[in-house]
């Protein structure tokens, strides 16, 4: 999951940011990350400033886990990744 991350991250066009989503209220970011499953329908990624990091319902991994390669990608790209792990009770972990 974190070699896909890292794949993620090193592929510019993997990570797109939504520039009509931010919420300013909210301070909400909605990110585009590009599925492997299928290149055609890329996963919504949300992230808030609390470091509260979501993925959509398509996702398997995260609808089992609350984790997946999508929101771990978004989450270091925006730098909340500590904040994220530490709202799921994991502690920090360098996984690249
Ligand atoms: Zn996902």
């Amino acid at each position: 999951m974190f070699a896909e991350a890292g794949q993620l991250l090193g592929c510019p066009n993997s990570l797109v940011q939504s520039p009509t989503f931010t919420i300013e209220a909210r301070k909400e970011d909605l990110w585009f990350v590009a599925s492997k499953e299928d290149a055609n329908k890329p996963h919504s990624v949300k992230v808030s400033d609390t470091g509260r990091v979501t993925c959509d319902e398509s996702c398997v991994r995260w609808a089992r886990h609350n984790i997946c390669s999508h929101t771990v990608a978004v989450a270091e790209k925006v730098e909340m990744l500590s904040k994220y792990f530490n709202g799921l009770g994991i502690g920090e972990r360098q996984g690249r």
